[in-house]
Order: structure tokens, then sequence, then C-alpha cells
């Protein structure tokens, strides 16, 4: 067994403080251990857990951050016991890059939810060295080859990065609650969960509802296989929609009202949250009683992630993604923070290379 003892300096974008503006970091990735691939990264995806870490909105935020967790990109070297890949396939990492592997959760393809806690890909702890993980706004990434999927033929680079987290985290809930056709559907939020939330319910056979903020996105929703639009702020359509719906996949980013939302609900069935991460406003239980279910789901796991990956390319799903240059990055975080964006910033690995050898 040969263990490689060099480093690999890479470069990429962090955040130093959360008042400050992504910029140039230079790092090291890790010596490969014999279970280790690393990957040359085409793409990554911004998602608004970015925005949220970078600026220090949970406050765990260890600086200098650099974020990323959807990314792809080509395997350019392995460790010596790695079988599963291949130097030059095109592979995505996601949102976590360990987990203990043994556990009630691991064990049955929860890694999300490890009882030891999974390794984020940025920001989280390495379990060996303790080290903390740097995302995808870089040009290479080292990761355990477990915690590395295939990009199917059919999903192009760029459009397959998003579905690392925003693809598995809408997939996730509606194959929990067996979605399928027939069933109603809401997606409140349209932004890169929701849109995608959009188009694999549609693809899943559920009749979908969009529920946003922005009249604006309507042409948008129809287009993204959405059958009807309710403006979230028109209180006689949301009255007028009362009892309707199986499912609603709640994305909004920031502190809202769920009450709104869930007597919208038919009975014994779910809201399941997974945009607000904080404390939420105070709920009248009375809007519970009619037996309505009030959840959450984080991301997805190894197995499930790699099944939405496959669904995707066979159903033809694919985000609609925001090309930019790794030095816009900021100027992308302010445009989603005003939620100007259709419907999924992704970054062009190259263009950090470029700037890197400028
Ligand atoms: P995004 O692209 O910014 O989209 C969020 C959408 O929510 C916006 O486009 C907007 O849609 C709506 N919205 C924004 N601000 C709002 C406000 N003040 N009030 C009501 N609606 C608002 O964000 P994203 O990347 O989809 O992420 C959404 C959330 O999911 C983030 O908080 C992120 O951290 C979280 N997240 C959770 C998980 C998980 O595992 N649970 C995974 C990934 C991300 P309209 O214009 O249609 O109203
Ligand atoms: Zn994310």
């Amino acid at each position: 067994m040969s263990i490689q003892t060099n480093e690999h300096a890479a470069v990429g974008y962090a955040a130093r403080s959360a008042e400050a503006p992504l910029a140039r970091f230079e790092f090291a990735r890790r010596a490969l251990r014999p279970d280790d691939v690393m990957i040359d990264i085409t793409h990554c995806g911004i998602c608004h857990s970015d925005l949220h870490a970078a600026r220090n909105d949970w406050g765990r935020t260890q600086y200098p951050i650099v974020p990323g967790h959807e990314i792809v990109g080509v395997v350019s070297a392995l460790g010596s016991e790695v079988q599963g890949h291949r130097i030059g396939d095109q592979v995505a990492v996601g949102c976590m890059v360990d987990s203990c592997g043994d556990c009630g959760h691991c064990s049955t393809d929860l890694e999300q939810y490890c009882l030891e806690g999974m390794v984020g890909t940025y920001n989280g702890k390495d379990r060996h060295d303790g080290s903390t993980t740097f995302g995808g706004y870089s040009d290479k990434i080292v990761v355990r080859d477990e915690f590395v999927l295939r990009v199917p033929e059919g999903l192009g680079p760029a459009e397959a990065a998003p579905l690392l987290c925003a693809g598995i985290t809408s997939y996730s809930p509606l194959r929990t609650w067996k979605v399928g056709p027939g069933d109603r559907v809401a997606v409140a939020g349209l932004g890169g969960l929701g849109h995608v939330g959009v188009k694999l319910a549609a693809a899943m056979g559920a009749e979908v509802t969009v529920l946003t903020r922005s009249p604006g996105k309507a042409e948008d929703c129809k287009r993204l296989g959405a059958h009807e639009v309710i403006i979230s702020s028109d209180r006689d359509a949301m009255r007028a929609a009362a009892n309707r719906f199986d499912l609603i996949l709640d994305t909004i980013p920031v502190r809202h009202q769920v009450s709104h939302y869930l007597p919208l609900l038919k009975v014994d069935r779910p809201l399941v949250i997974v945009g607000m991460i904080e404390m939420m406003p105070e709920l009248h239980t009375g809007h519970l009683l009619g037996r309505r279910i009030l959840t959450g789901s984080g991301i997805g796991g190894l197995r499930e992630t790699q099944e939405m990956l496959d669904f995707c390319a066979e159903k033809g799903v694919a985000p609609d993604i925001e090309i930019i240059q790794m030095h816009e990055v900021n100027e992308a975080y302010d445009r989603l923070e005003n939620a100007d964006v259709r419907y999924r910033f992704v970054i062009d690995l190259a263009s950090l290379k470029r700037e890197a050898s400028g």
C-alpha cells in the first residue's frame, strides 16, 4: 500500500470574515489517502446555503471559508486502494464528504443523518486530522471515494452541478412521501431548490403549483412544468387553495409564517421545510389539528443522490442555469440575496484557472 505524502497546491475563492467579499485564496489539498479521489473541478453551483455560511447567518462559520457543495469535475488522481473510479471519469460531489459509515443511519443509506455527524464539504471537520474542509469554489478537491458520485451520460457538467444540492434536497422529500401521479404538490419559493422541485415533482407525475411572491415568475412556472401559480400575498387565492395539496415543499430561505401555508394541506399530509434553517415565528397549533404534518428534510444519502442523478438523466430534468466567471461571485451573491436568479448560478472553474495562470 503506497501512501502519498505530498500535499497539492490549490487555489479558490474564500470569505475571510462575515463582512468580507469572497477573494482569491491559496491553500493545500491533502495528500491522497488510500481511499481518496482527486477531482479537477470544472463547475460548481452557488447554493443559498453558501451565502448563509459565508455571512455566518448560522453562527458556526470558521474563516476562511471556501464555499461550494454542488461540484462537478473530472478525476485526476486516485489513492492506492480506490476501485470504483478511473482517471478521466466525470464525477460529482455534493454536500458531504465523509461520515462514520457504521451507525444505524449510515448503514441504511442515510449518511446525511450520521449519528456521529456527517462531514460537510465546506466548513466541516475532517474525521482523520481535524482540519476544516474547503468546498468547490476551487480548482481541485480531494474526497473519500464513497462520497464521489457518477455523472450519468446525458447530463451536461454545468447542468448537473446544481443537482448535487438543490436537486437532492427537493428529490428526497418527494420520494420519502411517495409523490406520484395524481398527487398535488405545491412548491413555496421559486429559486434554486424550488425550480428543481417543480421539475422533479412534474417528472414524477404530480400536478404542481408554485406559491411565489413574484408575479414576474408566472410565465417561467408553466415552462418549468407547473400547472398553476398562486401569488402567496393574495389572501383570497391562498384561501381558495385550502385543503388542496398532498405535499408542500417549503424552500423559502428566511424566517416566515408557516401558518400561511399549512391550511393548504389535505389531512395527514406534510409541509416539508427545507429552506428556513432558524427559529420560526410562533405557530398557532390550531393549524396542525386538521391532522396536518409539519416536518423537514436535509439533503439526501449517497444512494439516493445517485438515484436522483440517474432519474434526471433518464427523464431529461436539468436545472435552468446562468454560468458565471469566478470573479463574478460577489455580484452573484448580491443577486441571490435579492431573488434575482433564474434559477441557479454555476461557476465555470476554467475562469479561476485562467485567473490563476494569468
Ligand atoms: P434561492 O435560490 O435564493 O431561492 C429562494 C426563493 O425563496 C427565492 O427565489 C424566492 O422565491 C423565495 N424567497 C426569497 N426571499 C424570500 C422572502 N424574504 N420571503 C419569501 N420568499 C422568499 O435559495 P435556494 O438555494 O433555493 O435555497 C433555499 C433555502 O434552502 C436556503 O435557506 C438554503 O440554505 C436552504 N437549503 C437547505 C437544504 C437542506 O438540506 N434542507 C439544502 C440546500 C439549501 P419567490 O420569488 O418565488 O418568492
Ligand atoms: Zn446547498
